[in-house]
């Protein structure tokens, strides 16, 4: 990274206290707002479709599936329109999780159907790796979403960046590399740790 592309750090952030090398959030909204750089299109918004061909069959069952919650009548529209995962309700998230998608979106909805809201941002596209906020303010762990594309095999594992722990200490497969790209991402965006 050259020198000029470094990112600006506000005064708020430089208060924030520093564990283990991280500047620690404790909300993700201010975390962002103070990514002078990176903070546009932070957010990574998964749709139905990622990486399969959404066949006629499946789009006519995506079509029929509907719920009385208000979660559904609020945001079915915007479904309808954009099948972005995040206007799909927890009871919906299930009845999706059967039709054949994309391996790592099927493990997304599993997780929204059992957790509800989550807000997601893209650390790889290559394995894909998806990192899953469920708060704003519950920042301690961090769903992280991997798909190894030579087992097809999606897995979830939550991860600790402030103690730099898996759950359960379990480390996925390549689960070095993954932990190295997950505090690079970290440091680079919201956890910048020291001012140059
Ligand atoms: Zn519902």
């Amino acid at each position: 990274m050259k020198k000029e592309d470094k990112i600006e750090i506000s005064d708020k952030k430089i208060k924030r206290p520093l564990k283990k090398g991280l500047r620690e959030f404790d909300d993700l909204r201010d975390a962002i707002s103070s990514m002078e750089e990176h903070n546009r299109n932070f957010y990574f918004k998964p749709v139905l479709g990622y990486g399969v061909k959404l066949d006629a069959s499946t789009l006519n069952k995506i079509t029929r599936i509907e719920c009385n919650c208000s979660d559904f009548l609020q945001n079915h529209g915007d479904f309808m329109k954009s099948m972005e995962i995040r206007f799909v309700s927890k009871h919906t998230a299930t009845k999706l999780a059967e039709l054949p998608l994309h391996p790592i979106i099927l493990l997304l909805l599993r997780n929204k159907a059992k957790h509800g809201k989550e807000r997601y941002v893209m650390l790889s596209e290559n394995e894909p790796i998806i990192l899953g906020f469920v708060s704003f303010v519950k920042l301690n762990w961090i769903n992280v979403y991997h798909y190894d594309n030579k087992r097809d095999v999606a897995i979830r594992f939550s991860f600790n960046p402030f103690e730099n722990k898996w759950s359960y200490g379990k480390l996925p497969p390549d689960g070095k590399t993954v932990e190295n790209k997950i505090m690079t991402l970290l440091q680079q965006t919201f956890l910048q740790a020291e001012r140059f």
